[in-house]
């Protein structure tokens, strides 16, 4: 195991474990409790039987290899006006390309140590459950603000997975502990909308990271909580002191290319075109103008930024999605105190 390690280090990862292609059924319960209270995420596969078994990715499957790639680069710093914040996780290139590119590397290693010969790479792609995976290889904990930690990194780590269909030895023996209880709820208390209902218990659809992502209206009772995230909230992480401490990991491909503050003027200038110039590297391209512009109008709105007022009303009367020219309308509102 240590060599796989080693060749896990190389390939580029920063954390590694091994787990049985077994069911995850001690996420299950909570999962269906989600679903049935309306808490489950949206994004997420709706049929929970297919997100537990790594064994419905290919039917061969016998273990899984979790992977973990660390973010935390540089600190975000203070912001400038007339600008919205993008959550750390999408500052630089897209992770998905990023940690998938990493767990390629490493199957060349699998097939000449271990005789691999059927695999599957999943990165976000598949309805498997990535940090229940990461918590039941031992890989990661799962935080009270339902984040999964590796050691030293704290939750500034993606997640990956590689399915095989050879019997690999599981490692490591011990999983890693939290001091979660020592902390006071810090995270629960810091969550502007009140998603982190309690230590380990979210409800995904309240989560800002959700809402900035979704398409259509941001519902008037997050508007304000908004504040100035533009994409992603990182609030509950940055909360918790395990991740203050947290190691950085000084990679080239997490330095930002974008953010970790976006002038809001100059994204409502741009068509989808530049757009997709500006963020077609990182992992906020794949939702395209209309979010962003929505979310632009929110911020500005929740700023009371009365320089942006005529860009504003521009785009309430001629923004072609009705979802951005309303957003707009309402930051209109806002600032002119309406
Ligand atoms: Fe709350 Fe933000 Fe954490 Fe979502 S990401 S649970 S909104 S603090």
């Amino acid at each position: 195991m240590d060599r796989l390690r080693q060749a896990a280090y190389r390939a580029g990862l920063d954390g590694i474990a091994v787990t049985h292609a077994r069911p995850l059924t001690y996420i299950e319960s909570f999962l269906r409790e989600a679903q049935a209270e309306g808490r489950y995420a949206q994004f997420a596969h709706e049929d929970i039987g297919l997100r537990l078994d790594p064994k419905n990715v290919f039917h061969a499957a016998k273990s899984v290899i979790s992977g973990a790639v660390a973010y935390k680069t540089v600190e975000p710093g203070p912001a400038a006006p007339l600008t919205g914040r993008i959550s750390r996780s999408a500052w630089g290139k897209d992770y998905h390309k990023v940690v998938r590119e990493a767990l390629e590397r490493l199957v060349p290693f699998l097939q000449a140590e271990y005789g691999v010969k059927q695999w599957h790479i999943a990165v976000d792609d598949t309805p498997l459950i990535e940090r229940a995976l990461a918590g039941q290889s031992k890989l990661a904990a799962i935080g009270a603000n339902c984040a999964a930690y590796v050691p030293p990194f704290g939750s500034w780590v993606f997640l990956g997975e590689i399915v095989v269909d050879v019997e690999l030895p599981t490692f490591p023996e011990t999983a890693p502990s939290l001091p979660c209880e020592e902390c006071g709820e810090r995270c629960v208390k810091a969550c502007p909308t009140g998603a982190l209902m309690a230590p380990g218990k979210i409800d995904a659809k309240r989560c800002l990271s959700f809402l900035t992502q979704k398409t259509g209206a941001i519902p008037p009772e997050f508007r304000k909580k908004l504040g100035n995230r533009l994409w992603g909230c990182d609030t509950c992480q940055e909360a918790c002191p395990i991740n203050q401490r947290a190691k950085r990991a000084p990679r080239e491909e997490f330095s930002p290319i974008i953010g970790p503050h976006y002038p809001l003027l100059e994204l409502l200038a741009m068509g989808k075109a530049q757009i997709a110039q500006a963020f077609g590297e990182t992992s906020m391209a794949w939702r395209g103008k209309n979010v962003l512009q929505r979310n632009a109008c929110l911020i500005l709105g929740n700023q009371k930024a009365a320089a942006a007022l005529p860009v504003l009303k521009d785009t309430a009367d001629h923004h072609p999605s009705p979802t951005v020219r309303e957003a707009a309308a309402w930051a209109v509102a806002e600032i002119e105190g309406a």
